[in-house]
């Protein structure tokens, strides 16, 4: 056993306090807080070091598609770890399970997308798409095609490239010079506008603040758009439908890629493939991770278009990129399992067309609590807006106080779930059955109920 499992929850928690640098994380909060030790999970639940079973909302960080307890994906690790724990794909070699996933990410993308460049995360990804991006439009003889557009409050990770093209403020606020070349346009977040518009023109109108901001730069200087198909971190901003196709139509009328940012929306989180598959678009170049092993192991990648793929390929010499880690076998050995699990046991359809519009119509139920002033979910991606005053709904203050009060009452009362300011977010491994379904809305319902108890 090389990790000891006999320490009680206090010890651990005094050690994470002294040695561990948690991930966007208060730390002097945390130390007066305390942590949650995770010591394993199964299915759809974790398990804490004090033995409390919690339902996860959240598959992990929205990664967990095929839930906990996979033998199978245990098993491909296993035995791909023995016969080659890892190799480089640089220098003209390759490896089977490399291969094998580059093929099956070929069989369930769209036709334009026939290659892959792997990285180990999401961030990577961005990275990888945004090298990509730029060393396209030189080799198009567009050398001043360098600019980039994106959203504010978009999530695109965490490294310098991320953080920059993601359009999340306090992200920006810390750490000085962000990459220069990145522009953002509001996003298309319904419930956070005045209203005043149908959903269907405000989808319209929003697409067409790309249109202005390309005028704006020049189209002959933008090189891409880039977005989530649904935000995920933002808040679950779930765009109207007349969003995406009038993006694409602007993106095509100028000439520009158009990416889709997979890493949540990948995998089957919206009851299709992809995010452009539901929303019905063909991007140029696809980023991806989290669901792509399920979180198993770190991996992530950019699939990549014919029309990209074949100027790079062709008229491109080396491209100087990539990292020790790309195409790891291990995590393309923990990949092929997974997506041969949503294959097999038509996961994609089940969110598509069962346990989707089973949690939806049930989430749905939840507008009604007297906290609540607006649900919404696509596929088993969703969020409800905590309102002050739910005629008006006037929000509760900017500290986003309510939010956090919400979110520790869920996990303490055994539901993870996430706070995104007042917005309280959920998106469940992709395996719920109808009674964890139950399980969830009953929970999150009492948990409102205490919320408001709180509150008052
Ligand atoms: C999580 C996330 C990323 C970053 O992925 P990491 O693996 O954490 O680097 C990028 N884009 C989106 C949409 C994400 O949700």
């Amino acid at each position: 056993m090389a990790v000891r499992q006999n320490r009680s929850s206090s010890e651990w928690q005094k050690l994470d306090r002294e040695h561990y640098l948690h991930p966007f994380t208060d730390h002097k909060q945390l130390g007066e807080k305390k942590s949650r030790i995770i010591t394993r999970a199964d299915g759809v639940y974790i398990y804490d070091a004090d033995g409390n079973k919690i339902l996860d909302g959240m598959s992990g960080l929205w990664c967990v598609n095929a839930g906990y307890g996979r033998e199978e994906i245990v098993e491909a690790a296993t035995r791909q770890l023995q016969e080659l724990p890892y190799y480089n794909s640089f220098f003209q070699c390759a490896h089977p399970p490399s291969i094998e996933l580059s093929r099956l990410l070929q069989e369930v993308t769209q036709p334009q997308f026939n290659r892959v460049f792997y990285t180990g995360s999401g961030s990577e990804s961005i990275d990888t798409m945004i090298r990509m991006v730029r060393r396209y439009w030189e080799l198009m003889d567009q050398p001043d095609r360098q600019v980039i557009i994106a959203r504010k409050n978009a999530y695109h990770g965490s490294t310098i490239a991320g953080s920059s093209l993601g359009g999340m403020k306090a992200m920006h606020a810390q750490g000085g010079f962000l990459l220069p070349g990145i522009e953002h346009i509001e996003q298309p977040y319904w419930f956070g506008s005045d209203r005043s518009m149908s959903l269907e023109d405000f989808g319209i109108a929003s697409a067409r603040l790309l249109e202005k901001k390309i005028d704006e730069v020049g189209a002959d200087k933008v090189a891409a758009f880039v977005g989530e198909p649904v935000q995920g971190a933002g808040g679950v901003i779930i765009p109207p439908d007349s969003y995406w196709p009038e993006i694409e139509r602007i993106c095509r009328d100028h000439g520009i890629l158009m990416v889709t940012d997979e890493v949540i929306c990948g995998f089957g989180r919206l009851g299709r493939w992809f995010g452009a598959d539901y929303y019905g678009v063909q991007p140029d170049l696809m980023t991806f991770a989290k669901g792509v092993t399920s979180g198993y192991l770190p991996l992530g990648g950019v699939m990549v278009s014919d029309r990209v793929g074949s100027v790079i390929i062709e008229k491109g010499g080396e491209f100087f990129h990539g990292f020790t880690y790309s195409g790891h076998p291990a995590s393309c050995a923990v990949a092929l399992a997974n997506i041969r699990i949503l294959q097999r046991e038509n996961l994609v359809e089940y969110v598509a067309n069962d346990i989707g519009p089973y949690l939806q119509k049930k989430w749905r139920k939840l507008a009604e609590h007297p906290l609540v002033g607006e649900t919404r979910m696509v596929g088993l991606m969703g969020a409800l807006e905590l309102v002050r005053d739910k005629k008006t709904l006037e929000r509760f203050d900017e500290d986003d106080s309510v939010g956090t009060v919400c979110r520790d009452i869920l996990v303490n009362n055994g539901l993870v779930m996430r706070a995104v300011g007042d917005t309280i977010v959920v998106a469940p491994p992709l395996t719920l059955s109808h009674a964890e379904a139950d399980e969830l809305i009953d929970k999150a319902w009492k948990c409102l109920d205490l919320t408001q108890a709180a509150v008052k």
